[in-house]
C-alpha cells in the first residue's frame, strides 16, 4: 500500500516527501554513519531517487570515494546518503520523518562495529557487515 512519508531537518529548511513504503530499513552502526551524525547507531530508509521530493537545497559531503551525504546548510542536519554503491538509491534518515514512530528497522548492520555500551534487546536480525546489494 503507497504510504507518504515526510521529513525535515532541524530548522526545516530542508523538507521531503517520498513515496512509501520504503524499499528496506535498516540501523546501521557503522563508524561512517556513527560520526557523520554524531550519534550511537543511525536509522536509515531506502527509497528510489525519483519518488522523493526535496523542498531547499541540501550541501553535499563526500565521505568516502563512494559516498555522498546531504545536509541542511543551515542546521547541519544530516538529510541523505547516495552511494555508487547502490545506484538507484537515496538512503534518508528515519528520525527526520515527520512520525519517527511509524518506522519499523528490519535489521542491524555493520553489527560488528557497534558500540559495546548500546544495549540493544530487539530480536532483529544482526548482520556483522552489509546485509546484502542494497544495505549502507
Ligand atoms: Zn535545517
Ligand atoms: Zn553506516
Amino acid at each position: 500500500m503507497a504510504e507518504r512519508v515526510t521529513g525535515r531537518c532541524l530548522c526545516g529548511d530542508i523538507r521531503y516527501e517520498a513515496k512509501g513504503p520504503p524499499l528496506w530499513t535498516a540501523l546501521c552502526h557503522c563508524e561512517s554513519c556513527r560520526r557523520a551524525c554524531s550519534a550511537p547507531v543511525v536509522a536509515w530508509m531506502g527509497f528510489a531517487p525519483e519518488d522523493v521530493a526535496w523542498q531547499g537545497t541540501r550541501t553535499f559531503y563526500q565521505s568516502s570515494d563512494v559516498a555522498t551525504r546531504g545536509f541542511c546548510p543551515n542546521c547541519g542536519t544530516q538529510m541523505s546518503f547516495e552511494s555508487t554503491r547502490w545506484p538507484g538509491e537515496v538512503h534518508l534518515y528515519a528520525v527526520s520523518r515527520d512520525d519517527p514512530q511509524a518506522y519499523h528497522p528490519d535489521l542491524h548492520c555493520h553489527y560488528a562495529q557497534r558500540l559495546q555500551w548500546l544495549g540493544l534487546s530487539d530480536d532483529l536480525p544482526k548482520h556483522a557487515g552489509t546485509a546484502g546489494a542494497t544495505l549502507p
